[in-house]
């Protein structure tokens, strides 16, 4: 969908409400604290009111839009920005663009990337490239060192990406990668040389394991892992340029939300299908997204 159209569909709250609505509940509105679908619209009050339990709700009620107070017009102009741009986009560019405090863009992408995510994943089979990387670490003028954060990718061929962050390279972190990931079905797995990786694997995972060596040549026909890497770069191109930096609390939601693009990204129905997730996904409240966490 075009900005313009996009502007047209939804420019009242009336018109926003109609399609998570839709959305919500495909099947009629249903009571979310009794789950009845016997609910009546109040007009006065903008509300629907469910008959058995009387209880009063909204189409944002218990989702990530629970008690905004922003207009749904700039939840929408958001979410299709953070749809529309392959890298994502900074708080600081939401708040300049729609016009909000930073405090309010930055509230705002965190939840609407809080919705980011696969619901479900399925177990990867087919030809995987597994490779690691390193996010962030670069030291800043008079500041101390930062620890770089390890992040793991999985990309099956011809199909999904996954981006998982861990503690650290380690055998056994590629263990629990790989028993969360991938199918006992996979017919090839691909890596580089890294000694991580035989240690990591099952007696099964051995026999399928083919290891491209990075300092002599990128590809030997079809054994190489080209594809997790262009996707890396699109990840550190994102963090370089559009997050600037990223603290490792969070590191993981944009790990969820750069997969969440990547794998939709011949979908043209990726605004929709993000919208669906807001409205189906639970509330991040403000207080769980700025609580300290502990120490890993
Ligand atoms: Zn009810």
């Amino acid at each position: 969908m075009a900005l313009l159209d996009m502007l047209k569909a939804y420019s009242t709250d009336e018109k926003c409400r109609e399609v998570l609505t839709k959305l919500r509940w495909p099947e009629g509105v249903e009571c979310p604290r009794c789950k009845e679908r016997r609910a009546s619209w109040l007009k006065s009050r903008n509300q629907f009111e469910c008959g058995p339990c009387s209880y009063q709700f909204s189409v944002t009620t218990g989702t990530v839009f629970n008690d905004t107070h922003l207009p749904l017009e700039k939840w929408f102009a958001a979410t299709y920005l953070l749809c529309e741009s392959k890298k994502g986009m900074s708080a600081c560019q939401v708040q300049r663009t729609l016009g909000m405090s930073y405090k309010t863009a930055w509230y705002l992408c965190h939840r609407i990337r809080s919705a980011m995510i696969e619901s479900q994943k399925e177990m990867m089979d087919g030809t995987v490239e597994i490779d690691e990387t390193y996010i962030g670490g670069k030291a800043r003028r008079g500041l101390p060192r930062k620890e770089k954060q390890v992040v793991i990718g999985i990309r099956k061929r011809n199909g999904e990406l996954r981006l998982i962050h861990v503690n650290a390279a380690t055998s056994e972190a590629i263990r629990k990668v790989m028993a969360e990931n991938i199918s006992e079905d996979v017919e090839v797995i691909l890596t580089d040389e890294s000694s991580i990786y035989p240690y990591a694997f099952t007696v099964d995972q051995k026999k399928l394991h083919k290891t491209i060596c990075h300092s002599k040549e990128y590809v030997v026909g079809d054994v190489h892992t080209n594809t997790v890497e262009s996707a890396f770069s699109l990840l550190k191109r994102g963090i370089v340029g559009t997050w600037h930096k990223v603290s490792a609390k969070h590191l993981p939601a944009y790990l969820e939300e750069m997969c969440f693009r990547f794998n939709r990204r011949k979908n043209s129905d990726l605004f929709i299908d993000t919208l669906r997730h807001m409205v189906t996904a639970p509330t991040l409240t403000f207080k769980s997204l700025t609580k300290e966490t502990e120490a890993a």
